[in-house]
């Protein structure tokens, strides 16, 4: 056994000792790491400005929004909504023929390995998202740590493995290891049930296809790149046009760039000066202080900026590439022609200060562009109450995990109707990294036949101890009432 092996073991034996906790107690957990972190907030905030770049204010507000999360899930296993509980009794009267006594209950899947993103040290990282889902679902967590945050995700790591000690949790329900070879070992590893991924497309494909090589192919749930297009009708462009561009300008440049919702495409009627008000919008804003969190990402930016502006109908309006240390904002221009002729296009995805502006030469041709949108983490329409908006919200929202109205894409926020995710290749499954069905991700259902009530899992009893909501002969049940009769 080596060290990896090692790991992975004790965390599976974790998994096996906690599994069956009642919601009280997994609940203590998650709060446990959550106060930690809170008591933290200081030093990690310190230790995260150093390695990330990022602002103090910023880490601040990523890691509240990270504690908040951990507490938000913890709420939810208290409710028992995700465990789906459905009890049908035996009826010797069932339309389809006599039914026997069936019961399921959505269970833990066992050790996950996550992943987190360089973009979000706090928020989709060690304490993140998917690593909080899986503990709230019932799973141990082994985190690969990212490599450009290493001693924040140390430090991280060993808060949140004293808090759940002291919590009571058992030891090696929550791991860390290092490195890309460990990363990939951890993918492979028979004991991981299931991966958590927040990062590039290219990353993410290359462990998703080690994934689905193994001799049991293991569910990956790859939060990856996104372009995010925005789509501007005619008259919101006439009315607002510049409103538009400042709010398209604010959300480009957040961050310098580098959120996977950032708007990488922003269509609009030709023939509205769009170049122009973006030129003069861009001066009056200025620069944003923020930083490129490393220079990985400052590299591949360049590349996939370099690459764009080598497209045939490509323009620079301003920025292009540059060897400063922290590239500018890039705003380009395309026609529609050009993009119904080079599809690709609206998949290329620059981490970084960069988007396109698309100008299409009437509503038909802006029909046709919404059309060739490949898989998406979100799509954006700024229109007018007079709009007929129907038929392009149902093409966008055919391509997209969330369709945002006369907003700006960059923010998630973490809450029960949250959908962050989207068809390929924005995700490798349709399902959401945030909000509280991201722990069904980590559970699977198993269904219980003819079983006497003293073996059945407590979540299916008939006397229903832990007060969950249930669904009984087709009838749901909650808080001792009949909901939906
Ligand atoms: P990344 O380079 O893909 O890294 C993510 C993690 O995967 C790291 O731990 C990395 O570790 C590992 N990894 C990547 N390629 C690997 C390979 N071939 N084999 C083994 N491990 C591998 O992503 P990033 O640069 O941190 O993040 C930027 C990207 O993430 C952007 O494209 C952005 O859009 C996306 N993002 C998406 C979301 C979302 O929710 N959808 C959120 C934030 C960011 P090693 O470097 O050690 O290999």
């Amino acid at each position: 056994m080596d060290d990896l092996d090692v790991v992975v073991r004790a965390a599976h034996q974790a998994f096996q000792s906690a599994a069956d906790v009642v919601p009280r107690v997994r609940k203590s957990w998650l709060d446990g790491v959550a106060d930690a972190l809170d008591a933290s907030l200081d030093e990690l905030v310190d230790i995260a400005h150093t390695e990330t770049h990022l602002a103090p204010a910023r880490l601040d507000g990523e890691l509240r929004r990270t504690t908040f999360q951990l507490r938000f899930l913890g709420d939810e296993v208290l409710r028992g909504l995700h465990l789906a509980a459905t009890i049908d009794h035996a009826d010797p009267a069932w339309g389809m023929g006599p039914r026997p006594d069936l019961r399921s209950v959505r269970r833990p899947l066992g050790v996950v390995a996550v992943f987190g993103a360089s973009n979000f040290p706090f928020a989709f990282s060690v304490a993140g998202g998917d690593s909080a889902s899986a503990l709230a679902a019932g799973c141990a967590v082994v985190h690969k740590a990212h490599p450009a945050h290493p001693a924040l995700a140390r430090r991280t790591a060993q808060i949140v493995v004293d808090a759940l000690r002291d919590a009571g949790a058992p030891d090696g329900l929550f791991a860390l290891v290092e490195g890309e070879e460990q990363g990939v070992r951890l993918v492979e590893h028979p004991l991981v049930r299931a991966v958590g991924f927040t990062g590039s497309t290219r990353g993410g494909r290359a462990l998703f296809d080690r994934a689905a090589a193994r001799p049991d192919p293991i569910p990956f749930y790859g939060e990856l790149g996104s372009t995010n297009p925005v789509f501007v009708t005619p008259r919101a462009w006439e009315r607002r046009a510049d409103e538009i561009v400042e709010g398209f300008l604010a959300s480009v440049s957040l961050g310098r760039g580098q959120f996977c919702t950032k708007p990488g495409f922003l269509a609009v009627p030709s023939g509205g000066d769009a170049a122009r008000r973006v030129a003069d919008a861009a001066a009056a804003m200025g620069d944003t202080p923020d930083l490129m969190l490393s220079e990985r990402l400052r590299d591949s930016f360049e590349t996939s900026l370099r690459a764009l502006v080598d497209r045939d109908g490509i323009d620079t309006v301003i920025g292009g590439p540059s060897t400063s240390p922290e590239p500018p904002l890039s705003i380009l221009t395309v026609s529609g022609e050009a993009i119904l002729a080079d599809p690709d296009l609206f998949e290329h995805e620059a981490f970084g200060p960069a988007s396109v502006i698309v100008e299409y030469r009437d509503e038909q041709q802006l029909h046709e562009l919404a059309r060739l949108v490949g898989g998406q983490l979100t799509t954006t329409v700024h229109g007018e109450p007079d709009d007929d908006a129907a038929p392009l919200l149902a093409e966008l929202s055919a391509r997209s995990g969330r369709v945002l109205w006369n907003g700006w894409p960059t923010g998630v926020s973490v809450s029960y109707a949250q959908q962050h995710g989207g068809p390929y290749p924005a995700a490798t499954t349709s399902t959401t990294s945030v909000g509280a069905d991201a722990i069904t991700r980590f559970q699977r259902t198993v269904a219980y036949q003819g079983m006497p009530e003293e073996q059945l899992p407590i979540e299916l009893r008939d006397d229903n101890p832990l007060g969950i909501p249930q669904r009984v002969d087709g009838v749901l049940r909650l808080n001792g009432m009949e909901v939906n009769r």
